[in-house]
């Protein structure tokens, strides 16, 4: 049996986040999924959570979404930053305006509910914050510099929050992982399988897959049974660490 406690997720339409409200769901915890996309409603009211629609660009309505997790379950005991974005170009090319949307979304949000959420985990004496970061928190691609540059920060919030919250009984943790079976790889795999003259398949195998010793894409479900971990009572020593789920890829 699960201690049942207050969820917050970002990023929960499609993939890893829907898995994870799902998943959070099935193991009898009460779940906020919250996206910008309002077909997410449907997607949470199915899994059996609340939906809070918010642009986390917007830092009124990330602040927004905890304070409507606080009116309706009184309070947030777990937070998951997964919501994210991608876009590739040159450092040369890139566009600032998409490189402030990353920034605003992959790691000022995280903050901003990270902060709002605090107080309420300190009150406890009990918290978890769940990062989902990358592989690319650790390692560099070319024409990813806002992503690259978004994740490596997301990991310096995840070990500053776990030194702040060590003595109040607040963990934080990233995950990393590398290509996950998700509508945001799926477009990767179209636009690479143009930019090469490829297949999609050659283009898994050929680019995706080439630093990995397991030669598949991760299920969104592998990554959510890592979040159900680190938010668990199980996993109270565990704190400021990165956890990859990289089929090999960093044993390079
Ligand atoms: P996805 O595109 O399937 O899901 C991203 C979700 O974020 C969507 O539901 C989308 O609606 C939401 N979102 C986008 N912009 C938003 C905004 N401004 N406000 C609120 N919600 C917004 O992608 P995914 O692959 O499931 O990615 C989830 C997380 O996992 C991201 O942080 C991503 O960087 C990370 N990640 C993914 C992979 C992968 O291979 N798929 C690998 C490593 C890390």
């Amino acid at each position: 049996a699960i201690n049942p406690r207050v969820v917050v997720v970002t990023g929960t339409t499609t993939g890893i986040g829907a898995a994870v409200v799902k998943h959070f769901c099935e193991l009898g915890h009460q779940v906020l999924a919250v996206d910008f996309n309002p077909k997410g409603e449907q997607v949470a009211d199915e899994a059996g959570a609340a939906f809070y629609q918010a642009d986390l660009t917007d830092p009124e309505a990330c602040r927004g979404a905890i304070a409507d997790a606080v009116q309706r379950f009184g309070g947030v005991d777990i937070l998951v930053n997964n919501a994210g974005i991608q876009h590739v170009a040159s450092i040369e090319t890139f566009p600032e305006e998409k490189w402030r949307q990353i920034i605003d979304l992959m790691l000022t949000a995280p903050f901003l509910l990270t902060q709002a959420a605090w107080p309420f985990m300190r009150e406890k004496g009990w918290g978890r914050i769940i990062n989902i970061a990358s592989i690319h928190a650790h390692v560099a691609s070319p024409g990813k510099a806002a992503y690259v540059s978004a994740k490596h920060g997301m990991m310096g919030l995840t070990k500053t929050a776990a030194l702040e919250g060590g003595e109040q009984g607040i963990t934080a943790n990233a995950i990393c992982p590398a290509y996950v079976k998700t509508p945001l790889v799926d477009n990767q795999i179209a636009d690479q399988a143009k930019l090469h003259g490829m297949g999609e398949q050659e283009v898994i195998e050929k680019i995706m897959l080439k630093n990995a010793a397991v030669k598949r894409l991760i299920e969104p479900i592998e990554v959510a049974q890592m979040v159900a971990y680190l938010a668990s009572d199980a996993a109270g020593a565990v704190t400021g660490s990165s956890w990859n789920i990289d089929l090999g890829w960093t044993a390079h």
